[in-house]
């Protein structure tokens, strides 16, 4: 059996010690050199590109020589109006890229010293920037599709004849949502949070290369993916993997995504599920990456994503 890649040695180049040790500058200069890869960190004006900044040390800041613009590292980034340290925000993105079965904010909070809400909103934020890695994704080759229900669970009553099918609608919370994993082998995960399974029929219409194959399992609302892509289907009553044929894959990533969320996040509510099922995917599909690189990929995401309109002054409102 293969080591688990996250067992060796050459999975672990960055570590919360490396982190402190190094200090303020350190931290601050790595922001710099992903936020401006093109220049090794030297600024570039965030409104006319010029290259030419006064550097105000003390603060941190820069103000460009050509249009007077001031602006910082994080400045139009998801990072702007940062008010933790960089150790601290480098930290907190080591330890959210390093969490295979995902991080709370309570556990962020107390990891990093730092308030509750804080935590909250820059867990998010990365979350936000990682789920931006796929945006716009077109997949190939082998697809693999499946949904799984998560939330709204309905307490299964105490005797027998007061037990109720629970699925049927009716018995349902309305709070039950599915995820829609659409899984390339050997490629990416995208994930999709939807009211029913059957919805992932447009979702991979619209999200994979007409000539991938799809496989999916025996479920009635997949028929439909037969008219538009070359499809395999797997009856999951016979068997998992029948002649290659499986949605073992997303089936890996769902685990994945329980574990997270039963571990971690306890209760989520449908409007954060998207967010977790995209990190669950991130990380699902970096999960070979050595973890300096995955917190370096993360950092970059987050130095490319504009200012969140979601999580911008979340706690202001
Ligand atoms: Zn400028």
């Amino acid at each position: 059996m293969a080591t688990n890649i996250k067992l060796k040695a050459s999975a672990r180049t960055m570590s919360l010690k490396d982190v402190y040790q190094g200090g303020e500058d350190k931290a601050y200069s790595l922001f710099r050199k992903v936020r401006w890869p093109e220049t090794d960190g030297a600024p570039v004006c965030p409104r006319c590109g010029g290259l030419d900044a006064y550097e105000i040390t003390t603060r941190r800041k820069f103000k460009c020589k050509a249009c007077q613009h001031q602006f910082s590292v994080t400045s139009g980034t998801i990072f702007a109006s940062r008010k933790l340290p960089f150790t601290d925000m480098l930290a907190a993105v080591l330890i959210v890229s390093n969490a295979a079965k995902g991080v709370s904010a309570m556990q962020l909070s107390r990891d990093l010293d730092v308030q509750h809400k804080t935590a909250w909103v820059l867990a998010h934020k990365l979350r936000e920037a990682m789920r931006s890695e796929t945006a716009g994704f077109k997949l190939s080759g082998i697809v693999e599709v499946d949904g799984a229900y998560f939330g709204g669970h309905v307490r299964p009553a105490n005797m027998k004849e007061d037990r109720v099918d629970r699925r049927l609608a009716e018995n349902q919370t309305g709070k039950r949502r599915v995820v829609v994993a659409i899984r390339q082998r050997k490629g990416r995960t995208l994930t999709f949070v939807t009211k029913q399974e059957a919805d992932g029929v447009e979702l991979v219409a619209k999200t994979v290369e007409r000539s991938a194959q799809i496989h999916a399992d025996e479920a009635s609302h997949w028929d439909t993916l037969h008219a538009m892509f070359p499809t395999l289907r797997v009856n999951h009553s016979d068997g998992y993997s029948i002649n290659g044929v499986c949605t073992n894959q997303a089936e890996s990533y769902f685990s994945r995504l329980r574990k997270m969320i039963g571990g971690q996040h306890h209760h989520v509510s449908a409007r954060y599920l998207a967010q977790y099922a995209g990190h669950a995917a991130w990380v699902e599909d970096h999960r070979e990456l050595d973890n300096g690189a995955m917190t370096n990929r993360a950092i970059g995401l987050a130095m490319a994503h504009p200012v969140s309109r979601v999580w911008k002054g979340y706690w202001q409102r």
